[in-house]
């Protein structure tokens, strides 16, 4: 027997509470019995959002949400700035040259978060740009971009929106929608709120809904106007996704009761043991800056296959991390930290690396990283 253990950025482990309340009989989404649970779940979202505007529940994971808040948005051959610091910094990229805006995309070097001051510059020659479009966490890279800090530059333009791509990150960070003043931040059901893929879920402020007012992109089933419409009556355009909303309502009963502060501080202490931990194994940090409390990304010490790595957790003792994706594939290796983790996840994972290590005939002490983790998560 090889017992499992999930501590990958997404899907995220379930709690039993949410997986027995998604095991109750089915209800119709259109019968009163829903409205109730439709509402709990726009309630809590607002609450985790830390804002009083709409959060739409979709039907999709994450990407239909930033699909959504392209053509939702946005007109083809609108300005807008992409920031491209991994993966799916690149996916906004390629969304919105799908959709034919005219994308100016800020290369971050992997590893780094983006300049706020290069965004400013952008913004200060050209006011005619629509959107700025950026990743909280880039889980690709572990790293968190400053959203605070773009915020407060893309507030000072009136017709320029700040999109946040939040679906790592939220649980994980403190992101202040109303307070910063984000525009559209876009969660997912898989990471921080501990659930199964298949929900988007996108926060859109009133500055974003008067964009929304001239946007030409093409839509139907991601119609943000129809959503909302919809919201106030405690529904959605199209079959709900009844299951995933009961046990996401089950869910924010869990983060209520720990509460956001402690929550944010729980993510930022597994984090910073996970970081020491495998510092002390002898190993480097993926990120050189900013490094992300949901996912750490760890580098493969030379010689050492990081693929390798990843795919000994999970074969060997049942830990399924991440690898690394593009130009750090096999240089890299990814654990997350993530919604429903605690101090034995990371024991776990740091034990696993240097188990996995040592078994792959690299030098490590035993118990080196093991006991900076218990350290630091002693309570
Ligand atoms: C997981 C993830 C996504 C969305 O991926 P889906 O497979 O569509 O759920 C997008 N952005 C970030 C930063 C993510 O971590």
């Amino acid at each position: 027997m090889l017992k499992r253990y999930l501590l990958a950025p997404g899907p995220t482990p379930v709690p039993s509470e949410a997986l027995l309340a998604m095991a109750m009989p089915m209800i119709h989404h259109r019968a009163p019995d829903f409205l109730p649970v439709l509402d709990a779940a726009k309630k809590g979202l607002q609450w985790l959002y830390q804002t009083k505007n709409d959060v739409l529940i979709l039907c999709s994971t994450g990407t239909g949400g930033m699909e959504g808040s392209v053509t939702n948005f946005f007109s083809p051959g609108d300005k807008a700035i992409t920031i491209n610091g991994g993966k799916f910094g690149e996916r906004w990229t390629k969304i919105c040259k799908a959709y034919n805006l005219n994308v100016d995309e800020i290369v971050v070097e992997w590893g780094h978060a983006v300049k706020p001051e290069t965004v400013e510059e952008k913004l200060k020659k050209d006011s005619s740009i629509k959107g700025v479009f950026v990743q909280a966490s880039e889980t690709s890279t572990g790293v968190y971009h400053d959203i605070k800090a773009l915020a407060q530059i893309v507030n000072k333009y009136e017709n320029t929106i700040l999109i946040v791509d939040a679906i790592s990150a939220l649980v994980a960070h403190d992101l202040r929608m109303d307070e910063w003043g984000i525009d559209v931040m876009i969660g997912g059901s898989q990471k921080g709120v501990m659930l199964p893929p298949g929900l988007a879920f996108v926060g859109i402020s009133e500055k974003a809904w008067k964009s929304a007012e001239s946007s030409k992109c093409p839509k139907f089933y991601f119609n943000f106007k129809k959503e909302r419409e919809n919201l106030a009556k405690n529904q959605t355009n199209f079959t709900s996704p009844v299951t995933l909303i009961i046990g996401l309502n089950e869910c924010f009963r869990i983060l209520q009761k720990e509460g956001l502060e402690n929550i944010f501080r729980r993510h930022e202490r597994l984090a910073n043991a996970t970081r020491k931990a495998m510092q002390a194994i002898g190993l480097d940090l993926y990120p050189k800056e900013s490094p992300s409390n949901a996912v750490t990304a760890v580098c493969a010490p030379p010689g050492v296959d990081g693929q390798a790595i990843y795919k000994n957790l999970r074969e060997k003792y049942g830990i399924t991390a991440a690898g690394g994706q593009d130009h750090v594939k096999g240089k890299i290796f990814r654990i997350a930290h993530l919604g429903y983790a605690d101090t034995f996840d990371v024991i776990t994972a740091v034990a696993g690396v240097e188990m996995v290590l040592k078994g792959l005939g690299h030098p490590v002490r035993l118990g080196s990283g093991v006991a900076v983790a218990e350290e630091l998560l002693l309570k």
